[in-house]
C-alpha cells in the first residue's frame, strides 16, 4: 500500500461542509426533537459535501465510541470522519425519516429511498436508496446515489482503442450473432451496452430490449420489462420481441437458462443480440455459457464478438508522479514473470483529487471475436485453459497487457493494474 498511503498525509477533508456545521457551537435546533430537524441539515451537508466528491455511496459504520462516515468514490472506499456516537445517530435518523423508514432500529433490515435536488446541478434530480441493518454497536447504514449509467457519445470514449472500436463496427454492420460484455460486477458492463445503444440509436436502427427489470429508461428505444408473475418471462419476451422486427435485441443480462435460451433465439433468428455475463476475461464466456446450460453447437454457431472489462482509477492528471518504481509494484511483476520497469507512474494527492491522486475511471478492455480455429475448441469441447493458450499463441493482446499499457502511459498506476485480479497476468 506505499504508494497509495503516501497521498493520506494532509489530505484536504473530504466533507468540508458537514465538518464546518459540526464545528459551529450547538444551536437550539439540535437540541429539539426528531420532527424538527427534518430534514436533517447535517444529513443534506453530507449529501452535498458526498455529491461533490463524487461519491456513489455513504456508509455510516456505528463503532461503540464513534460513528465512521466512509465514502465510495471511483470504486474504492474512502474514510472520510468520525463523529461521536451521539452526532453519528442523530445523522442516521435524519437519513432514516427522509426515506421513510423508522427511525427506531430494526432487528432487521430495511431499506427506503428519497428524492435529493444536488444544488450544483438542480435540473438532476437525484434518488437514493438507504439500506439500514442492525449490527453489534449500532444500525449501519448505506446510501446509494442511484445514478444513470453514463453514456459515452462513442467506444472510443469508453477507453477501448482504434482496433477495439473497429472490431465493434464490424460487428455491428454484420448481421445476426452475440455481442457479450463479460466481467465481474460493477466494472461498467452497463455503460459499455449503453454506449453500444446510443450508436445504434444514432444510426436508425430498430432496437428493442428485454430487461429485468428496466432500470433506467432511454429514449428512442424500446424497452420491455420481464413480468414472469403474469407470464411474460424471457421466452415469451423474445418471442414476442422477434414479431416486432428488431435489428439489435438487448437482454439485460444473462444469469439463468432461460435468459441464455432467448440469447440463442434471437441470434439464431437472424438478428443480432447484445447481453451482459459474468466471465473473468473474454475466453470465460464460453464456460459461463456452458454452465447456463448452452451447448458447444450453440454457443459455436452464435457468439460473436466478446468484450471483457475491468475498471481501473485514473491519476490525477494535476499530480501524478513518474518515480521509482515501488518495492511491492517490482515484487508484482516479477511474480507474473514481467519486466520490472526502472520508473513508472503513481498517485500523489492535491486539490483536484481531493488528495486521492486519483480522478475518474477508465475501461482496460480484451475483444474476442472467434476465429475458425476458436470455433474447433468450442466444438471438441476443449476448456477455457485451451482457448486462452490459443489467443496467446497468435498475439492478441489480453486485458493485462492492456492495463500495463495504460499504466506505463500514466493513465492509470501499476497498482491499479494488479488490483484488477492477479489471475489475469498468468
Ligand atoms: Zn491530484
Amino acid at each position: 500500500m506505499a504508494a497509495d498511503d503516501r497521498t493520506q498525509g494532509g489530505r484536504p477533508p473530504l466533507l468540508p461542509g458537514l465538518n464546518a456545521l459540526l464545528e459551529t457551537p450547538v444551536a437550539e435546533s439540535r437540541e429539539t426533537s426528531l420532527e424538527s430537524d427534518v430534514p436533517g441539515r447535517e444529513a443534506e451537508a453530507l449529501l452535498r459535501d458526498a455529491s461533490r466528491a463524487r461519491a456513489s455511496d455513504i456508509h455510516l459504520d456505528p463503532y461503540l465510541e464513534h460513528l465512521a462516515i466512509r465514502l465510495r468514490i471511483d470504486g474504492r472506499i474512502v474514510e472520510a470522519l468520525h463523529v461521536d456516537s451521539a452526532t453519528g445517530a442523530r445523522l442516521a435518523n435524519q437519513f432514516k425519516v427522509m426515506a421513510g423508514l423508522n427511525p427506531v432500529p430494526a432487528l432487521t433490515a430495511s431499506e427506503g429511498g428519497f428524492a435529493w435536488i444536488p444544488p450544483a446541478t438542480p435540473e438532476e434530480e437525484v434518488f437514493l436508496r438507504v439500506s439500514a441493518v442492525s449490527c453489534v454497536a449500532g444500525e449501519k447504514l448505506a446510501i446509494r446515489f442511484l445514478l444513470h449509467p453514463r453514456a459515452f457519445p462513442d467506444t472510443l470514449a469508453l477507453g477501448i482503442g482504434e482496433q477495439g472500436a473497429w472490431g465493434i463496427r464490424r460487428w455491428m454492420d454484420a448481421t445476426g450473432g452475440m455481442l457479450l460484455v463479460a466481467g465481474p460486477t460493477g466494472t461498467g458492463k452497463t455503460t459499455t451496452l449503453y454506449t453500444l445503444l446510443q450508436q445504434l440509436r444514432l444510426a436508425d436502427s430498430h432496437v428493442i430490449t428485454l430487461e429485468d427489470p428496466v432500470e433506467y429508461a432511454i429514449p428512442g428505444i424500446n424497452q420491455v420489462q420481464v413480468e414472469a408473475r403474469h407470464g411474460l418471462d424471457f421466452a415469451h419476451g423474445t418471442r414476442a420481441m422477434l414479431r416486432l422486427d428488431p435489428d439489435y435485441v438487448l437482454l439485460g443480462e444473462l444469469r439463468d437458462p432461460g435468459s441464455a435460451q432467448a440469447a440463442v433465439a434471437v441470434a439464431s433468428s437472424g438478428r443480432s443480440l447484445m447481453s451482459t455475463l459474468h466471465s473473468r476475461d473474454a475466453v470465460g464466456v464460453v464456460s459461463s455459457l456452458r454452465h447456463l446450460g448452452l451447448t458447444d453447437a450453440e454457443i459455436g454457431a452464435n457468439l460473436g464478438l466478446v468484450i471483457a472489462q475491468r475498471l481501473v482509477r485514473c491519476l490525477c492528471e494535476h499530480c501524478r508522479e513518474y518515480r521509482p518504481t515501488d518495492r511491492e509494484d517490482a515484487q508484482w511483476l516479477d511474480a507474473v514473470g514481467l519486466e520490472v520497469p526502472p520508473c513508472s507512474w503513481g498517485p500523489v494527492g492535491c486539490e483536484h483529487c481531493d488528495g486521492l491522486g486519483y480522478r475518474g475511471r477508465t475501461g482496460v478492455f480484451e475483444l474476442w471475436q472467434p476465429t475458425p480455429e476458436d470455433l474447433a475448441h468450442i466444438l471438441r469441447h476443449d476448456d477455457e485453459a485451451a482457448l486462452r493458450r490459443s489467443l496467446v499463441e497468435r498475439g492478441e493482446t489480453l486485458m493485462f497487457a492492456e492495463g500495463l499499457a495504460k499504466a506505463q502511459a500514466g493513465i492509470t498506476s501499476l497498482r491499479e493494474v494488479f488490483r484488477m485480479g492477479a489471475i489475469l497476468a498468468t
